[in-house]
């Protein structure tokens, strides 16, 4: 198990700004000119263009490796702004949407299972206990998987490490209890 770099708050208003440059250079006429970006809770919707040129990005990229999925929200969501927010996801958007590179109706629809199980309530958090007694919260997932239940440091086979650190076992925590 390998840590990815994880996504921070300035670090997604970065690539927001880059996607938003590029989207500049390429579209002179924005129906909805850009305002602000700003964050919510949303754990059903990855994001949301408004008409007052506002694109509110769920913070559930926040912590997470899911770089890809966060650029294709972005693109998303400046193609919306660009081609008009009442032509929905119709031919004009579907344009401006595959200038920027944007995969069709990305939005909703994920490649990382990370994010996808943080968009959920998913029910456990895996947790990561190093040999030191240090415990890690690694993600929240749907259920509680053999490989993690099983695995101690001393045991043969795989041993998982964090950036080099090794865990001695994984738990779980139950967030209905
Ligand atoms: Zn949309």
């Amino acid at each position: 198990m390998q840590t990815e770099a994880e996504l921070t708050k300035p670090a997604i208003r970065t690539i927001f700004e880059r996607e938003r440059c590029r989207a500049s250079a390429l579209f002179a006429h924005w129906e909805h000119p850009f305002t602000a970006l700003s964050f919510n809770r949303a754990r059903r919707s990855y994001g949301h263009a408004h008409a007052d040129g506002r694109i509110v990005l769920s913070n559930t990229f926040v912590g997470t490796s899911a770089t890809t999925d966060l650029e294709d929200t972005i693109r998303h969501e400046l193609a919306h702004l660009i081609a008009g927010i009442r032509f929905k996801h119709g031919p004009r958007w579907q344009q401006v949407a595959a200038s920027l590179g944007a995969r069709p109706r990305a939005s909703g629809r994920s490649e990382s299972s990370e994010l996808h199980e943080k968009m959920s309530d998913a029910p456990f958090t895996l947790i990561a206990v190093m040999r030191d007694g240090e415990e890690r919260a690694m993600r929240r997932v749907f259920r509680r998987a053999r490989r993690y239940v099983d695995y101690r440091y001393g045991k043969r086979g795989q041993r998982y490490h964090i950036g080099g650190d090794f865990i001695e076992r994984f738990e779980y925590l139950d967030h209905r209890e």
